[in-house]
């Protein structure tokens, strides 16, 4: 089983992707994260990256593709995975189909107002060392700046700057925005209010996970 999580920046793919990884199993990958490591390691994809991920823009398709190829032929994918940040673009979403063809998928894009997004981002610092995500309107937060998991320093992305966030948001309206329509035409597409608690939105999440598993088995069944 495939999960897309489509939706702007800000609004809780990354969160909602590893509530899923614990729950269900199917691992997360996230392509801001990979993008990220390979940047950290200074790689030469890394470095080509970087240009654009710092401006808000999209990096190229053929940086991007075969890495998220890589991923998903890993073992651990083979019962069902989730996908944060990819596809952003048609042409990924061409892309993915011909990588991984997969029976039974699933679109869940959580919606957020523009404004909820440059609120949430301005304020979002994350853990250096594991990379959980934190609210920095936190007062406790706010003082020591420390991971309350695993101690590591919390920093500020890069690309959380208002300028840049802007950037990101209309990169989302002028491109990603189209996936809706065309995960639309193909049945696939469910929205969920991203506005409310990080749990309420779980659980919408989960409802519409178990109804499309289930609907898988009951396809194997038959088969
Ligand atoms: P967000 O969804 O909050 O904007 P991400 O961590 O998913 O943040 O992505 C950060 C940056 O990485 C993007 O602004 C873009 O530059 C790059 N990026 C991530 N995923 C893709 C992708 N599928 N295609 C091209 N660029 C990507």
């Amino acid at each position: 089983m495939r999960i897309i999580l489509l939706g702007p920046p800000g609004s809780g793919k990354g969160t909602q992707g590893n509530l899923i990884e614990n729950k269900f199993g199917f691992p997360k990958i996230s392509a801001g994260d990979i993008l990220r490591k390979a940047v950290e390691e200074e790689t030469s994809l890394g470095m080509k990256a970087k240009e654009s991920m710092d401006k808000g823009e999209l990096v190229k398709d053929s940086l991007i593709i075969d890495l998220i190829k890589q991923r998903i032929h890993k073992q651990d994918c083979r019962n069902g995975y989730t996908l944060d940040g990819f596809p952003r673009n048609i042409s990924q979403a061409h892309s993915l189909e011909k990588i991984d063809a997969v029976q039974n998928e699933v679109v869940i894009d959580i919606r957020i107002s523009d404004r909820t997004a440059i609120e949430r981002l301005s304020s979002r610092w994350i853990c250096s060392e594991c990379h959980s995500i934190y609210n920095i309107d936190r007062e406790d937060l706010s003082k020591n700046k420390r991971c309350e998991r695993c101690g590591g320093k919390l920093i500020q992305r890069g690309d959380d700057k208002p300028e840049v966030i802007k950037k990101r948001l209309a990169v989302y309206h002028n491109e990603t925005e189209k996936l809706i329509q065309y995960y639309k035409n193909k049945g696939i597409y469910r929205a969920v209010d991203g506005q409310s608690s990080r749990d309420i939105v779980f659980k919408r999440i989960c409802s519409i996970i178990n109804k499309s598993y289930n609907k898988e088995k009951e396809l194997e069944a038959l088969t």
